[in-house]
């Protein structure tokens, strides 16, 4: 049987091995999930609600243990895996309280009674990418199962392990077997099945914008649901009026968490032309104060990119000739390391501008006035995510209104909370997550009419 070998991309040790679903296994995997599916709707809204509590609270007592799995398969820096596995938690609190708030509507109609229900899909498929294994899964297994679906997983390649606990303590706190299951394997195996299987009704998926595009077109094969989450390009816009020192300190982040590994990396700066000196001189010292490091340490910003495949494709851009303003620091030796680098190119056409380069690598661009902003902001086939920086409420209005996003922040760079949406615009996705209606997108809406004669 093949497996997976996973390597610790901080130092380059083998960690383990993870064998590969074969397809036949998929397929007894979604019968077990067709029949958990139905027992698991048919429970009380209350129940279900109550199961998802405890699996929430299981996942409260390993975050420690989720964390430190996270640290050595994906290399995220400590204090950002403890997040990643206290976010799970919460996800799963915050849909335990959708089953019992799917609420229908009444509909006025002549000669009796109209109501709708959201009734389960019934077994959901979620496919995830590498760059945060766990919490991109949550935010579809917490609303699908809340939902009354049955859930399989297909685990990124690289970093299968802390979905594979997780589904451990989905089991331990007392889901039912076949529920709740994580099938690793390589996409053209595992993934492509899920999305072929007639018996999977709906597809998530996150991942590359090519990927992404073969799997709606394997979806509309069968007339399955699809959410797509894809790349993004996005823009941190900063204006001359803004809070420069503020927009300058918070821009690393924003661009350099995860290692630039994230689809709503602010990895296009753009700045009014007037300030666009100063706030390099604000940019170069916040830059150069990340901490690049090894993943385990507390004082670890940024960790090493996540394989030597996807090390050497973000360096290809590096390699192109733009000219650089300045980088961080990297560690020397084993490990997949790429310093913070900002580039200067000389052309909005440039690829580094253009295309998505999924590491520690951001552009700065000038703009000349707010029309040219937006153009150049929304000058992108993607619409994830983006930051306004400006002291004018009424320009703060006008830009966010304009710049073709689906999740914008004025004066911070916040893109995800569990009780927010999240998604894609443009070639960034189709669909909508997390916040109040996750819960309805695994739903089929019926409508259902009661004559009084
Ligand atoms: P992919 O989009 O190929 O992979 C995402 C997930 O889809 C993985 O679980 C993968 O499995 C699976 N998959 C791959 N092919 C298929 C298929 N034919 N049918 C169903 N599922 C499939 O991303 P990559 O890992 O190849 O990354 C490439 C680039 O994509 C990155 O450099 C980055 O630019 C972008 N990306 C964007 C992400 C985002 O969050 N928007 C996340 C990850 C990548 P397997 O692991 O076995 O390949």
């Amino acid at each position: 049987m093949s497996a997976a070998v996973l390597i610790d991309p901080s130092d380059e040790s083998v960690i383990r091995e993870v064998p590969d679903t074969p397809v036949e296994e998929v397929d007894a995997a979604v019968a077990r999930a067709v029949r958990a599916q139905r027992g698991w709707a048919a429970l009380a809204p209350a129940d279900r609600a109550q199961a998802l509590r405890r699996f929430a609270d299981a996942v409260d007592g390993a975050v420690e243990e989720l964390a430190r799995l996270e640290v050595r398969n994906s290399g995220h820096p400590i204090g950002s895996a403890r997040w990643e596995a206290g976010h799970v938690r919460d996800v799963l609190e915050y849909s335990a309280g959708f089953p019992e708030r799917l609420n229908g509507r009444q509909i006025p109609v002549a000669g009796g009674l109209d109501v709708t229900f959201h009734e389960p899909i019934g077994v959901v498929g979620i496919i995830v990418p590498w760059n945060f294994p766990m919490t991109i899964a949550a935010w579809g297994f917490g609303p699908a199962l809340a939902a009354g679906n049955a859930v399989i997983l297909k685990p990124a390649e690289w970093t299968p392990l802390t979905a594979l606990r997780l589904a451990e303590l989905a089991l331990a706190s007392g889901l039912p077997e076949g529920l709740l299951q994580v099938l690793p394997g390589p996409g053209a195996v595992v993934g492509e099945r899920l999305v072929a299987h007639p018996d999977v009704r709906k597809i998530v998926f996150t991942g590359s914008t090519e990927t992404g595009r073969k799997v709606m077109a394997g979806c509309a094969r069968h007339v399955k649901q699809v959410t797509l989450e894809l790349g993004g390009k996005s823009a941190n816009v900063v204006f001359a009026d803004a809070d420069l020192e503020a927009a300058a300190a918070s821009a690393p982040g924003a661009v350099f968490d995860n290692a630039g590994q994230d689809c709503c990396a602010r990895s296009r700066i753009l700045v009014e032309r007037r300030a666009l000196d100063r706030f390099l001189e604000l940019l170069e010292p916040a830059v150069k104060a990340v901490s690049v490091g090894r993943p385990g340490e507390e004082s670890t910003e940024m960790g090493p990119l996540v394989s030597v495949a996807h090390r050497d494709k973000v360096r290809g851009y590096l390699e192109l000739g733009t000219p650089v303003a300045f980088q961080g620091t990297a560690p020397e030796g084993p490990g997949f390391w790429v310093p913070p680098t900002v580039l200067l190119p000389g052309s909005r056409a440039d690829r580094v501008v253009t295309e998505e380069i999924f590491g520690p690598v951001v552009s700065v661009l000038p703009f000349d006035d707010e029309a040219d902003a937006i153009a150049l902001a929304n000058d992108t086939v993607y619409g994830l995510a983006g930051s306004i920086w400006t002291r004018d409420l009424g320009r703060a209005i006008r830009v966010s209104r304009a710049v073709e996003a689906g999740n914008l922040s004025v004066n911070s760079h916040s893109s995800v909370r569990y009780s927010t949406p999240f998604g894609g615009m443009k070639q960034s996705g189709i669909g909508r997550e997390l916040g109040p209606d996750a819960a309805v997108a695994f739903t089929e809406t019926k409508n259902v009419f009661l004559s009084n004669g």
